[in-house]
């Protein structure tokens, strides 16, 4: 295997120490940082992520308010929990496990979060901020595939990027701040014409479509920087990323791979989101 890996593990552990350590000294002067997190029905993978978020804030000292509603909640009273822990001095950080069930409008329940404290970034207003360049809370995955990007020490600037996927929380964040890294970017999706050529330039190949091992050899240029963000399970039931990890980590230069790379750094992002949300309140710096 010729590349480098980009480990998810080692990052996310380093940015878990500083975060930890800042967590402390906001302690020391009476602030405790706590996270507020709302779950609606009974997701497997939603409760998986949401006991995640948990034991991470656990590990950095960070509190969390777990508030568990029936999937039957109707969205008025989601909106009400909401509304309340919105109000709480006591909670920094707030978020919405998503998918919310059926018949619960995501969007509505999203824009009760107030901006000051949507660590996940999914709001309209840091959405918006994002866009027109201005400081914001970064989403959390596209955060993380920047930091993993960075990590590796190659300049970013001028290079080519292509990114795979254009939803609201990965594909379309992650091609702003590449941008904002002076990257040349592209955005694919499921109407992209020659879409293998379009990724067989990329110097920076963002690939988070959610189809399991789409992204073959052929596609990646040699010594390219690949970031997998997908999460899936192949048809031998392992889970694995977008990305057909031994033959491109053959062409690539540097390589993340599933499980052990984005996932890992999303999860260490929402910490430094909630971290920055509680200092941010208290009037000090993250
Ligand atoms: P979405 O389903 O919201 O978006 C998928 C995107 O991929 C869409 O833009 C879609 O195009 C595009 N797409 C789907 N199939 C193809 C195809 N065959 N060719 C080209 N483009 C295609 O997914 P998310 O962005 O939420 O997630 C993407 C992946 O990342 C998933 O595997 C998810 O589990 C994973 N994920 C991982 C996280 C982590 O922490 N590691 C966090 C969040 C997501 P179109 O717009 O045209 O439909």
């Amino acid at each position: 295997m010729a590349a480098q890996i980009m480990d998810g593990k080692i990052l996310a552990a380093q940015i878990k120490t500083q975060v930890k350590t800042r967590v402390g000294e906001l302690r020391a002067q009476g602030i405790h940082p706590c996270l507020a997190v709302v779950l609606v029905g009974e997701n497997p993978a939603s409760a998986v992520y949401v006991r995640g978020k948990q034991a991470d804030c656990a590990e950095c000292d960070i509190e969390s308010r777990l508030i568990h509603l029936p999937a039957e909640v109707s969205e008025e009273k989601l909106l009400t929990v909401v509304e309340t822990l919105a109000a709480d001095q006591n909670v920094h950080g707030l978020l919405v496990q998503l998918p919310l069930p059926a018949g619960i409008d995501d969007q509505k329940i999203i824009a009760a979060i107030p901006p000051e404290k949507d660590v996940d970034g999914f709001t309209p207003v840091n959405a918006g901020r994002l866009l027109i360049g201005e400081e914001c809370f970064l989403p959390c995955t596209p955060a993380g595939v920047i930091a993993m990007l960075k990590s590796t020490g190659v300049p970013l600037a001028g290079k080519r990027a292509v990114v795979l996927g254009r939803s609201n929380i990965v594909g379309k964040p992650a091609a702003l701040l590449l941008m904002q890294e002076n990257c040349t970017v592209t955005v694919c999706h499921s109407k992209t014409q020659d879409l293998a050529a379009v990724c067989a330039e990329a110097d920076i190949l963002v690939a988070a479509i959610g189809r399991a091992r789409f992204v073959t050899a052929d596609m990646v240029k040699p010594g390219a920087l690949v970031v997998d963000v997908g999460i899936n399970r192949g048809a031998d039931g392992r889970l694995c990323g977008d990305v057909d990890f031994a033959p491109c980590a053959e062409k690539a230069a540097w390589i993340s791979p599933v499980p052990g790379g984005v996932g890992l750094m999303t999860r260490a992002m929402l910490l430094v989101n909630t971290l920055r949300a509680a200092a941010q309140q208290s009037g000090l710096e993250a």
